[in-house]
């Protein structure tokens, strides 16, 4: 008897994405970045007109920063810390022993001044602290970046390595709550667009741990959080797009503050590329050329 390959079999079959090894760590087949390219071509298209000031940043930020942003107290299990030999010619001897012999080679591995991004935004609070103080209207900007989650997976949506195109809204609880009403509306014409069946719902982040159960709790219960989500791989709907609204939490890490010496708000919106791209070829097939020509359009413009 043969069962229904998954979905995660086809991708690879048809070598949309490349095996490493790995769960969660693949190649990308320059059809698979077509989608991507398309998707990151809407989103452009639908801000144009927003003043966004574009940063990219590579996908490690400053540990310092990284301590500072207080990821390790919710999300201990997710992050990846960059280390590196930094000994001499001995402990080099080890290391290339330890290798040989199939033995753990970390003990050698000293941290660096690098760790993996964990979120598309994290690495730009910083660098609007640094910049001084904020104007009345606030600031918005563009990101995107790969950023890095430990969570190995067989659910191909579930990667470890993956895409965050990101919209940030710096400005007062209004500016910040609007912006994200805004990019709700913005998502749902897109996905429409994209003929996706999708689902807009109050959501939480896996905070770790006993304490994180209370700050999922109140994450919801304040709305703080949606996703839009679309059915991928799993039985249960997948996230493929996030709506933030993060209050003054990262403005009291990095002192965001108007002119006027009030303390700024955040909150970003992110879709997830990679799982936007997987709920693209599991709705319409695995062959480009096949989807409906209106979804071509909008993502091609052919
Ligand atoms: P989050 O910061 O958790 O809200 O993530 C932002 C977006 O990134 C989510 O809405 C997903 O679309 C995407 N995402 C999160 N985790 C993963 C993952 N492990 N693999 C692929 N995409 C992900
Ligand atoms: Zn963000």
């Amino acid at each position: 008897m043969t069962s229904d390959p998954t979905l995660l079999e086809r991708l690879l079959a048809k070598r949309l994405l490349v095996p490493s090894g790995v769960d969660g760590l693949y190649g990308r087949s320059g059809a698979f970045e077509s989608i991507i390219a398309g998707i990151d071509s809407i989103a452009t298209r639908v801000s144009a007109n927003d003043g966004t000031e574009w940063y990219r940043f590579p996908p490690a930020m400053a540990r310092v920063e990284f301590e500072r942003s207080g990821y390790m107290k919710s999300f201990p299990q997710l992050a990846g810390t960059v280390h590196a030999f930094c000994g001499d010619d001995h402990g080099h001897g080890l290391l290339i022993d330890q290798i040989e012999k199939g033995e753990d080679w970390s003990g050698g591995q000293e941290k660096t001044d690098l760790v993996l991004v964990p979120a598309a935004c994290y690495p730009l609070y910083p660098m609007v602290g640094a910049q001084g103080p904020i104007r009345d209207g606030g600031r918005s900007f563009d990101i995107q970046s790969y950023t890095f989650r430990h969570e190995p997976s067989k659910d191909p949506a579930r990667m470890q390595l993956f895409r965050m195109r990101e919209n940030v809204r710096v400005g007062n609880q209004e500016q910040v709550l609007s912006f994200r009403e805004m990019w709700i509306e913005r998502a749902k014409a897109i996905m429409t667009e994209l003929q996706l069946p999708f689902d807009i719902v109050p959501a939480n982040d896996p905070f770790f741990g006993r304490t994180g159960r209370l700050l999922k709790a109140s994450q919801r219960e304040q709305g703080l959080k949606y996703e839009l989500v679309i059915p991928v791989a799993n039985t249960a709907p997948t996230a493929c797009m996030s709506f933030n609204y993060h209050q003054d939490h990262f403005s009291q890490i990095w002192d965001l503050r108007f002119e006027n010496g009030e303390r700024a708000h955040t909150g970003c919106i992110g879709f997830g590329l990679e799982r936007i791209a997987l709920a693209l070829l599991r709705h319409h097939d695995l062959d480009l050329e096949r989807w409906p020509a209106p979804v071509r359009k909008a993502l091609w413009g052919q």
